[in-house]
């Protein structure tokens, strides 16, 4: 087997806490443990919410904590011409389509639709794992009015038909998309429970779920490691892949750190970041430990480990 290339990918929303230390510290180990390329990919498509300072501070801290990547920081800023034209090509396949709906336009719609099931554009559930189901109010529009509107400069994002993507990529693929998760094993791509999801806006021409199927392909990415909590973006990165040609990396979905009280860590329950605990004095090895991993250096069962000689 080859030698992976795994990758960190932080959003610069603001300063690491401990799971995301132990995110980017499963990427690290799968790589090094097997003298394969840890890269680093900076996710900052969304300048309203990204910081510089921020993405700074984080490598900053995976310096601290003695974490090394491999080549050149990805910043998904400087790519978008990569994203413009995997949404192109989505969009000459005639998979996309204009939506205008506000989130309250889409929460009346869902209520609506609740009261009569059988008008449900796409049969299922009413939420989906990221929220509710977009209920496909603007598929149904005509393309001219889509073109009226966007003439007189309406906003909108651009969603992705699931079922007619899904439909298409499972017929070139003699039927359906599965990927190997090293912690679930083989596992069947169900895209259609996310239903139309935007990839991308009028402001942003790319979304998470364009540009990290497009950029783990670029890099040469072969095993994807992260939380559980994004285990449901697979199945639209896995048809994006089907779509679009792109290589199926491996995927391995590590369990999230949680705190005392059993809860994931989040930046919005006041998790610590690591630049607290540096300020408080702790060293790498401590904060190591309090995300559950031993110092970088040693394996989990205590062994040291040299990890010279991969980079
Ligand atoms: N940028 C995402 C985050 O910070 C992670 C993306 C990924 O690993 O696929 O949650």
């Amino acid at each position: 087997m080859t030698a992976p290339t795994t990758r960190f990918a932080p959003s610069p929303t603001g300063r690491l806490h401990l799971g995301h230390a132990a995110s980017a510290r499963h990427g690290f180990e799968a790589a090094r443990q097997a003298g394969g390329r840890f890269l680093l990919r900076i996710e900052e498509i969304d300048g309203t919410r990204c910081r510089r300072e921020h993405e700074d501070g984080i490598l900053d801290d995976l310096r601290f904590l003695g974490l090394s990547w491999d080549g050149e920081v990805r910043r998904q800023s400087e790519h978008l011409d990569d994203y413009e034209r995997a949404v192109e090509r989505l969009r000459e396949m005639e998979l996309l389509y204009p939506c205008f709906c506000t989130r309250a336009d889409i929460a009346a719609e869902i209520a609506r639709a609740a009261c009569a099931p059988h008008d449900l554009p796409v049969p299922g559930p009413l939420a989906g794992p990221c929220g509710p189901l977009y209920p496909g109010t603007c598929r149904r529009m005509a393309r001219e009015d889509a073109e009226r509107r966007i003439a007189s400069g309406a906003g909108y994002g651009l969603r992705l038909d699931v079922e007619r993507s899904a439909r298409l990529a499972e017929q070139r693929n003699g039927g359906p998309l599965f990927w190997h998760d090293r912690g679930a094993g083989r596992i069947e791509a169900t895209p259609r429970a996310l239903g139309d999801v935007v990839l991308a806006r009028k402001e942003i021409p790319t979304s998470y779920h364009l540009a990290v199927s497009v950029d783990d392909h670029l890099q040469g990415v072969t095993l994807v490691t992260r939380g559980t909590d994004l285990f449901h973006a697979t199945h639209i990165h896995r048809l994006l892949q089907a779509l679009l040609g792109l290589d199926v990396p491996e995927y391995d979905h590590h369990p999230l750190v949680l705190d005392d009280r059993g809860e994931r860590l989040a930046k919005r329950r006041h998790a610590p970041t690591i630049r607290s605990l540096r300020d408080e004095g702790r060293t790498a090895a401590e904060i190591w430990r309090m995300a559950g991993w031993p110092p970088v250096g040693e394996t989990r069962s205590g062994e040291a480990e040299t990890t010279d000689g991969h980079r």
